[in-house]
């Protein structure tokens, strides 16, 4: 083959991949669906028609990991289609895992792209357009160090152009960008003519006056900055925008001792896409709580055994359930019954004969708020990654599931190197802008099944199921390069942070403990070695656990 044969085939290639990422991410919209909708015939259809166009375009692409997953996936579907088109809990559950597979697989293209670590990939792209090219330009580079696809647009024709092919996940346009009041105009016809939802942040040079405001508000203007290359500034603004797409359906336990009362409420909250556990006797909802872990319970009132308020009672007895919200759903119509059974710690109490309608909107509002307050609870307020309690439980649920299914798991801790003298020199506001950067880094590189903690002041922790030390290795490492390489404000342009990491890979009997304390002896051979780098432990021989060996 010639160099320029090689070099279309090459550009094919490219194209088919990108063909790939892109129905992936059609697979995954089109469940998301699923949690402000209602599956249906359509929904069936749309599932199965996306499944075919992924599995097409894999197989032409040589992804045999994303034809394996298309194939599976039009599996479960045809099992759906068989049972009348009814989802059950089983299914919601393996689809879901199928598209969370999906989002993980990264490309295989034979030259070295790393398999396993390719989240990124999924993504939407930012499209920037400044007035400045070389600010532009650099804005680029920096959120591209932050694992963004970005593209930088220098005329209005590229930009709409653009916008016509494929919307972004966000749009950073300067209010005069080519001219004054040219991006706003920009922008109000990305709206119109190509119906965009991508939210807009303006950038605009001087403090922008009440007309420009207003006149970026209604061209989808979401925020403003004055500062571009205030990559921190920026960050924070879009970051939540971009956030990746979750595919977490909600969970709800159901007691109740009617066998067909339990199946008509499966039946409902299954098709809004929601898994159900059902249980018959109220003395197993203890054990049940720790096995399903739901996002909330209904609860019959009248159970032989042991009614609605005393299993509720016993449950907010346990200081890990006095969270989930329980909802009543009773035939009992009178009121004073109703407030007493709710005294107990319910949250809600719905009359048999319920609508389905009222009963999904219920759960899902319930549960969104559960949610929300369990993520404040385990969650660290400054960087939005895990607290220290919750990572190390995390290490060890994972440690526990590897065991089972003899599978490693790398445990990694992080410090930012010389972290004191950056307080020192710039302040505590701009060593805070570092840690949230690096969160954010973190978030971003990483995948979805990993669990990123922040585990001190300028310390981070990551669990990374079935992953190898090398691996493990190889990610760090290229995350510890790009983030050397960021410039954390634009006033102080010569501020530069690197970290040190030190990495442990779990035997099959090592305690969660022992893992942290390995990972923190690498840690230290790795300040030791002058900062700035990557040591892995090796724990094989008590020898060897005794002196931090490194690779
Ligand atoms: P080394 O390279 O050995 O890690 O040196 P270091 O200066 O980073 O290490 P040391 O542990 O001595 O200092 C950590 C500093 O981090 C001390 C503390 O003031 C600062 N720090 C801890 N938490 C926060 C925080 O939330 N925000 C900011 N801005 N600074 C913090
Ligand atoms: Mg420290
Ligand atoms: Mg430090």
């Amino acid at each position: 083959m010639t160099g320029t044969q090689t070099q279309s085939l090459q550009r094919l290639k490219q194209h088919f991949a990108q063909r790939v990422i892109h129905h992936s991410r059609e697979l995954l919209e089109l469940w998301q669906n699923l949690h402000t909708a209602q599956w249906s015939d359509q929904e069936l259809l749309n599932m199965q028609e996306a499944a075919q166009r992924l599995l097409r375009c894999a197989q032409r692409f040589e992804q045999s990991a994303h034809e394996h997953l298309a194939i599976q996936l039009l599996s479960v579907l045809e099992v759906v289609a068989a049972n009348s088109n009814r989802l059950n809990s089983a299914s919601i559950e393996r689809i879901t895992q199928l598209l969370q597979e999906l989002l993980q697989t990264g490309l295989r293209q034979g030259e070295g792209i790393d398999q396993v670590f390719l989240p990124t990939m999924v993504r939407k792209p930012l499209y920037i357009a400044l007035r400045c090219a070389e600010q532009a330009q650099q804005l680029a580079h920096q959120l591209q160090s932050f694992y963004f696809q970005v593209e930088v647009f220098s005329q209005g024709q590229d930009f709409l152009a653009a916008m016509a092919k494929r919307h972004p996940a966000v749009i950073i346009l300067d209010v005069d960008f080519i001219d004054r009041g040219y991006g706003l105009e920009l922008a109000q016809q990305a709206k119109q003519d190509y119906d965009s939802q991508a939210p807009v942040l303006f950038y605009s040079a001087t403090e922008p006056d009440a007309p420009t405001c207003l006149a970026a508000v209604r061209a989808g203007g979401e925020a403003f900055t004055v500062d571009a290359l205030d990559i921190s500034g920026v960050l924070e603004k879009i970051e939540g925008w971009v956030a990746v797409a979750q595919v977490e359906p909600y969970r709800v336990l159901v007691v109740d001792d009617s066998r067909a009362q339990a199946i008509f409420t499966e039946r409902v909250l299954n098709a809004a896409g929601i898994i159900t556990c059902t249980i018959t006797d109220p003395l197993q909802a203890l054990d049940k709580l720790l096995d399903f872990d739901p996002d909330l319970l209904i609860l019959d009132m009248y159970m032989p055994q042991c009614d609605g308020p005393e299993l509720a009672k016993m449950i907010r007895h346990n200081d890990r359930f006095v969270g989930v919200p329980i909802i009543y759903l009773s035939a009992e119509d009178d009121p004073d019954k109703q407030l007493d059974a709710m005294s107990e710690g319910a949250d809600d109490f719905l009359m048999k004969p319920v609508k389905p309608q009222h009963l999904v909107a219920t759960v899902r509002n319930r549960a969104a708020r559960a949610r929300k307050l369990k993520s404040r609870i385990v969650r660290d307020s400054l960087t939005g990654l895990f607290n220290h309690t919750h990572i190390l439980q995390l290490l060890d649920d994972t440690l526990l599931r590897a065991q089972k299914t003899q599978q490693t798991v790398s445990f990694v801790m992080i410090d930012i190197d010389h972290f004191k003298a950056v307080n020192d020199t710039y302040g505590h506001p701009v060593g805070d802008k570092v840690i949230k950067s690096l969160a954010l880094f973190l978030k971003q590189r990483l995948r979805r099944t990993d669990h990123i903690g922040r585990y001190g002041g300028e310390e981070f922790a990551i669990v990374l199921p079935n992953t190898n030390a090398a691996s493990a290795f190889k990610v760090v490492n290229d995350i510890r390069q790009r983030f050397s390489e960021v410039r954390h404000s634009a006033q102080l342009s010569d501020l530069s942070c690197t970290f040190s990491a030190g990495i442990v890979e779990s035997g099959v009997q090592i305690d969660a403990a022992s893992v942290a304390a390995f990972a923190d002896e690498a840690l230290y051979a790795a300040k030791h070695a002058g900062r700035n780098c990557v040591k892995i432990h090796t724990l094989l021989t008590p020898e060897a656990a005794d002196t931090p060996a490194q690779r």
